[in-house]
């Protein structure tokens, strides 16, 4: 077997950069490339191996443009490659966390994650128009650990890309595992942070973990980020959405209207969604001026085909009157609270929504 995966390893990558740096694992660095054509071997590689040894191998790969560590290109590789193997989204400990663990001695960092589900509905007859992936930590009691407390941590320590591909991961396996179980296709987003998302290799990790959910199309997942401040973030930003978009990632700008109304960004970035930020829907049914500013990014929605979501709509009042300023999509504790997997499923998958 060993033998064989040489063997096809130096058949598709060419013999010079291949290492075996463990019994059973090998390293292959393919340099001097466009991402297109190390995509596409990496999935010869896959195809081939996994048809002759199904369940038996694990394969993590990544990508970076320019200057680059290799060290730690391997290191994200096989980060990657280990949550192949993720079995349980219960809070069974994963290899990811261990790592997390072993490498970074906090609280925060030996908590489980798990994936919780909000819907966002249609408001115009209650029925399900998505969801949102929002994580919880799982600490050793068994206690749900809120986003708000480790969040800003793994964002400062650099763990934060972890975490989101991590995510990204459990929601995908979720959602393939409610196809299989003849559930409707629920479209979710997943928060990203910028972090993540201005990490060059982010985009080939994220394609990498798709290609093991090849029966989940792209467009079921959306990406959310929230608002940057700073051109030069923005223009950086814009060609990072064009390049994701590119490989069907869609974004959604989430928290739009919270702290200063970014319009520029709004403007000049492509955005499939826009998530009204709740200090926005908040005084809704009182205050003309936020009235009149929904109403016309409703309007701006509507006339560049994206859709406009409401955030935080706890109140049937706050609901009227967002659908009389046109919008139509909403999430919040009014429809449902972030639910585990297993709860969204029965209330709103099995229902046939
Ligand atoms: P967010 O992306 O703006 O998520 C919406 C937050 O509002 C969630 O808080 C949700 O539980 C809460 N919420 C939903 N409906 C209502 C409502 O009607 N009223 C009120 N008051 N709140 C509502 P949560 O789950 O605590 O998440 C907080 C933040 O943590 C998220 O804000 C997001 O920025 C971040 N986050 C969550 N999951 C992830 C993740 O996987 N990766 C990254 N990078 N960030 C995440
Ligand atoms: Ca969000
Ligand atoms: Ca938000």
């Amino acid at each position: 077997m060993l033998q064989h995966i040489a063997k096809t390893l130096g058949d598709v990558f060419g013999k010079s950069f291949i290492f075996r740096t463990w019994d059973a694992e090998f390293v292959v660095l393919f340099p001097n490339t466009i991402l297109e054509v190390f995509m596409g071997r990496c999935t010869r590689v896959r195809t081939s191996l996994q048809r002759r040894y199904p369940k038996q191998i694990r394969i993590g790969y990544t990508w970076a443009d320019g200057v680059f560590s290799a060290r730690n290109l391997v290191r994200e590789a096989q980060s990657i490659m280990r949550c192949e193997n993720v079995q349980d989204l219960s809070g069974e400990r994963t290899a990811f966390l261990e790592e997390h663990a072993m490498h970074r001695d906090t609280p925060e960092a030996r908590q489980t994650f798990v994936a919780y589900f909000q819907p966002k509905v249609d408001m115009r007859d209650g029925s399900l128009a998505g969801a949102e992936a929002l994580v919880r930590g799982i600490d050793s009691m068994g206690n749900i650990i809120p986003p708000g407390q480790f969040i800003e941590t793994l964002e400062k320590n650099g763990s934060i890309r972890e975490l989101d591909l991590y995510m990204l991961e459990s929601v995908l396996k979720q959602l393939s595992q409610w196809k299989s179980q003849g559930l409707p296709a629920v479209r979710v987003s997943v928060n990203i942070s910028r972090f993540t998302l201005f990490n060059p290799t982010s985009l080939a990790s994220i394609l990498a973990i798709q290609s093991h959910y090849p029966e989940i199309p792209a467009e079921q997942i959306e990406l959310e980020i929230t608002e940057t401040a700073g051109d030069m973030e923005k223009a950086t930003l814009a060609s990072i959405v064009d390049n994701f978009r590119e490989f069907g990632i869609e974004f959604d700008l989430d928290d739009f209207g919270s702290r200063y109304a970014n319009i520029s960004m709004f403007s000049s970035i492509r955005f499939n969604t826009i998530k009204l930020d709740r200090s926005l829907v908040n005084d809704l049914p009182d205050n003309e001026i936020s009235r009149m500013l929904v109403e016309n990014i409703v309007t701006i929605c509507k006339n560049f085909g994206m859709r406009c979501v409401a955030e935080g709509v706890e109140t049937r009042l706050q609901e009227a009157a967002l659908l009389k300023a046109g919008c139509i999509y909403a999430q919040g504790y009014y429809y449902s609270k972030p639910l585990p997997p297993g709860k969204f499923e029965k209330e709103f998958l099995q229902k046939g929504n």
